[in-house]
């Protein structure tokens, strides 16, 4: 079939908005019709050309929701009629990862996606018979797409897609962060340095939890009000100041959890010193530029403090997004206030544009 798609042809330029062709499900995929897609930092990274593992020309795009349209040979987890989020971290079941359930990166299909293939080791994007690869095994710059079962979540179809695209990426890699990884425990104290998605994910996250206290911290005014809004007790403007100021309000010791969500390395230092002597857990979310380390004098570590990462903030897709779309539906995320534009596919670059400006959390593009 044709569809409408945005190609990054290549580095460094703007994407594409063009016809091409979308072949129909194998076995073990489904056809998704896109209905809403958020922007996300990683899109705009790829196509800078910055990450040395992007590959043009492909079809960009991972923060997808959707209703699925067909299905491929033995599919049985998805059928015509649900509503999905794309998992750019699927989650087979089966693997040495997910047996193991200490970790949420599933192995089955990794090699393959992270190459641009299908599990299958082909692509179903093509334009005028010249292959196009895929995108973090979703593409969903697209008006529909074509990914592996196991790369989809079904969601309540009670859930506005605009909203459950969110979860997708960043919203869940902030959520999960606190949640699933560090496991904030009712009535700490919490430091999240940076609140853009991620952040303010991690806002919530710790909220959700019981957090008593959520100091949030950031070089922007206006975020530091939304992330009051969203339970953050305190606001903070960033500054070189901001771990002394961490130990002078508590005690001297540093708060029991801390995140950072900048990809900033100086900053996730700092989120390793404000956490607590004894038992601070610093949890990092933010993918630092290539070659760059995290630098911790050890007396750090010997003194208790315990140093976590999380790729999408340790969620397992394919169970726990459904369960925090349903606290979405519950009302106790309010998802909406993160959707700062609107735009359609053909406006995409400005999706990028808004983001290098720092302009509002979340641009999602309607296909509808
Ligand atoms: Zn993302
Ligand atoms: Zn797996």
């Amino acid at each position: 079939m044709k569809i409408r798609a945005a190609v990054l042809e290549r580095f460094g330029e703007p994407l594409v908005v063009q016809d091409v062709e979308l072949a129909a499900p194998k076995a073990g995929e489904a056809l998704v019709r896109l209905h809403a897609c958020g922007v996300c930092h990683t899109d705009m990274y790829t196509a800078s050309g910055v990450d040395p593992s992007g590959y043009a020309p492909c079809v960009l795009g991972h923060e997808g929701a959707g209703i699925v349209e067909a299905v491929g040979e033995g599919v049985r987890s998805v059928a015509p009629g649900d509503h999905v989020v794309t998992l750019f971290s699927p989650q087979c079941g089966e693997c040495v990862n997910c047996r193991s359930g200490k970790t949420n990166i599933c192995m089955a299909i990794r090699e393959q996606q992270n190459a641009g293939y299908l599990p299958d080791g082909t692509a179903r994007l093509s334009r005028d018979g010249q292959e196009l690869r895929h995108f973090m095994g979703c593409s969903t710059f697209a008006e529909a797409t074509v990914t592996s079962e196991i790369s989809l979540a079904k969601v309540d179809p009670e859930a506005p897609l605009e909203a459950a695209c969110l979860f997708a990426c960043g919203l869940s890699t902030g959520l999960g962060a606190a949640m699933y990884r560090a496991q904030v425990q009712a009535g700490s104290t919490v430091v999240v340095f940076g609140l853009g998605m991620v952040g303010l994910g991690a806002v919530v996250g710790a909220r959700l939890m019981g957090a008593e206290r959520i100091i949030g911290v950031d070089l922007s005014a206006q975020r530091l009000e939304l992330a009051q809004r969203h339970g953050a007790t305190d606001g903070w403007l960033a500054d070189e100041h901001t771990v002394a100021r961490v130990l002078e309000e508590t005690g001297g010791f540093g708060a029991d959890y801390t995140f950072e969500a900048t990809g900033n390395v100086g900053v996730m230092r700092q989120a390793v010193e404000a956490a607590r002597m004894g038992w601070g857990v610093a949890t990092m979310t933010g993918v630092a530029g290539r070659g760059e380390t995290l630098d911790i004098v050890p007396r750090y570590l010997i003194t208790g403090r315990t140093v976590l990462g999380a790729s999408f903030g340790a969620v397992k897709g394919r169970e726990q997004v459904p369960e925090l779309v349903e606290r979405y539906l519950a009302g106790e995320i309010d998802v909406d206030s993160f959707i700062s534009h609107r735009i359609g596919l053909d406006e995409v670059n400005r999706g990028f544009d808004l983001m290098h400006e720092q302009d509002g959390i979340r641009t999602v593009i309607g296909f509808d």
